[in-house]
């Protein structure tokens, strides 16, 4: 979507108020890069900025996810069809969707420390600090007053907190009024009034507010200037509706149906933070559901409900999702939801659900002059349908599931372990077969179940080191069964079924371990 989301100030919205996540945090992005799920870019030449690489773990994890979100779109819904355009498009495509004119973040440098910052991001912070103020009142207030305390009647009456909470409302109707408005000397305005300093040099050395697009180009062809200049994708959105007649005509659809992609998208984020959270090359998971005018409504809450399903059905705990619906829509919208999801950072956006009026066809019929419309043989109107758009970025999903997943236990032993607790559909590996000791004839057993698995499944096959230390490996990289192979079994055909999350273990005869398996990890299982 093009308008780019503003702080909804929620405490928890900030690092401020999750010191001891943020350290989560840092564990979660070391696991990552320990265990082969992602690394910097080019790392060898000291990395790009906000630009990651997925490695063995991370290419299976995300693949799975991309299919789970594909087939429960594309294989489970009859009216919705996939897509994948390409991810160069032609330069008008962008003038028509506003990306030209309007992709773009209010940009401040200062001038000592040489960095380069969102001014509404500085404000925001500064907004946040004060609300860092406010929750040190509770917390001394709740100190003093025990289990008396009225967490709610002191937020209330507390004449500090007010104005705090005073001060924050005002700078919020500024700042607000200052983008609506596109006021570039406003915000500026606001940074000095409010003595805001870099946070890195503490200077208030501060140049002109600028805005910057957020588009990468670069130019098509042998000969560069401005005829062949193009963009990269800023989402994957444009490449549907531009084929809305191409898939209409070929795919024997009737409205309301959808058009399903997954791909790469770039934006050139002033400030990339936040691991994979917020990256200059990303990819997105994008249904556009074409559908009659008047029905934007039911359409909308079918498909928050719908995405919400999804994301619950992969079991975690409800509480780590929210809506929030959007109070300012961008001009062409008529409503548009957030599905936050508590990051070790806070509550933040995962994906975004968005009806977004026929705005898009229209304004592509102006430009391309080509009629993108739709014969209604029921209502015998022709027109140009709604749209509802149901947006999630791959990467975000990664480190959503990442970061519910990665616990630490301690154990009985006094030991620690690090498991990732990955929806099993999701594992990267679905299965270890360990043999118990490397002689006796128990590996070549093993290895005829991993031979007869692997062809369902991705499988690991390991004999190396002690056993405790074989579950903790695959602990650490989220593989949610264990076939241990023992003496046992080469007297009654019997393995060990080790699942990663209670450790518990059972014998099962190794002819049931595929219908076993299949039960667990079928489709249905998870999204029936
Ligand atoms: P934000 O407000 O966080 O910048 P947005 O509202 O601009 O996001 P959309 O344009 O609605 O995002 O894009 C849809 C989805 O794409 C988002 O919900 C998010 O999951 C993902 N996404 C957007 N920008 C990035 C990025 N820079 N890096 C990773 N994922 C992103």
């Amino acid at each position: 979507m093009l308008t780019r989301k503003r702080l909804s100030l929620n405490p928890e919205d900030s690092l401020f108020f999750y010191p001891m996540s943020q350290d989560t945090f840092k564990k979660i992005t070391a696991h990552a890069k320990e265990y082969g799920f992602i690394f910097p870019s080019s790392e060898i030449y000291d990395g790009l900025s906000a630009v990651y690489d997925y490695g063995p773990n991370g290419t299976l994890l995300k693949n799975n996810i991309k299919e789970y979100w594909w087939k429960a779109m594309v294989q489970l819904h009859e009216n919705i069809v996939g897509l994948d355009a390409a991810i160069l498009m032609h330069p008008k495509v962008w003038k028509a969707s506003g990306h030209v004119d309007a992709f773009h973040d209010p940009l401040i440098d200062n001038k000592d420390s040489k960095k380069r910052y969102r001014a509404d991001n500085l404000i925001e912070d500064y907004m946040a600090k004060i609300q860092t103020k406010i929750d040190k009142e509770v917390k001394k207030a709740r100190k003093r007053f025990g289990d008396s305390f009225d967490e709610e009647k002191f937020l209330s009456e507390s004449p500090r907190v007010l104005k705090y909470k005073k001060q924050i409302e005002q700078i919020g109707d500024r700042l607000n009024k200052a983008l609506s408005n596109n006021d570039l000397e406003e915000l500026k305005q606001i940074i000095i009034d409010l003595e805001i300093a870099d946070p890195v040099s503490g200077s208030r050395n501060w140049t002109d507010v600028k805005q910057f697009n957020l588009m990468f180009d670069t130019h098509i062809g042998a000969v560069s200037g401005s005829s062949s200049k193009i963009y990269l994708r800023p989402e994957t959105a444009q490449g549907i509706f531009v084929n809305f007649s191409n898939v209409l005509k070929t795919s024997r659809m009737k409205i309301p149906f959808g058009i399903a992609q997954i791909g790469k998208a770039f934006r050139n984020e002033i400030i990339a933070r936040q691991f994979i959270f917020r990256m200059r090359e990303f990819e997105q998971m994008e249904m556009q559901f074409f559908i009659r005018p008047g029905t934007e409504k039911k359409w909308f809450s079918y498909w928050k409900e719908t995405r919400l399903k999804w994301h619950l059905s992969l079991g975690f705990d409800k509480n780590l999702y929210r809506f929030h619906d959007h109070e300012q829509l961008a001009h062409y919208a008529d409503a548009a939801t957030d599905i936050e999801f508590k990051f070790p950072f806070g509550f933040k956006e995962l994906e975004g659900i968005h009806s977004r009026t026929d705005f898009d066809l229209k304004s592509h019929e102006t430009h391309s002059g080509k009629k993108l419309r739709y014969f209604d043989p029921e209502t015998k109107e022709t027109y140009v349908p709604y749209v509802i758009e149901t947006s999630i970025g791959l990467d975000r999903m990664f480190l959503a599931v990442l970061s519910a997943s990665f616990t630490e236990e301690k154990l009985d032993d006094g030991s620690t372990r690090t498991v990732l607790k990955i929806p099993a559909i999701l594992a990267p590996v679905k299965v270890a077969v360990l043999p118990l000791v490397k002689k006796d004839g128990l590996p070549e057993i093993a290895r005829e179940i991993f031979n007869e698995l692997k062809w369902d499944y991705m499988i690991n096959y390991d004999e190396k080191d002690a056993i405790g230390r074989r579950y903790r490996r695959q602990d650490a990289i989220g593989t949610p069964y264990a076939i241990t192979v023992d003496h046992q079994t080469k007297e009654d055909g019997t393995v060990t079924l080790r699942y990663r999350d209670s450790m518990k273990q059972e014998r099962i005869r190794i002819t049931d371990l595929k219908k076993e398996l299949n039960r667990k990890l079928h489709l249905r299982t998870w999204l029936g």
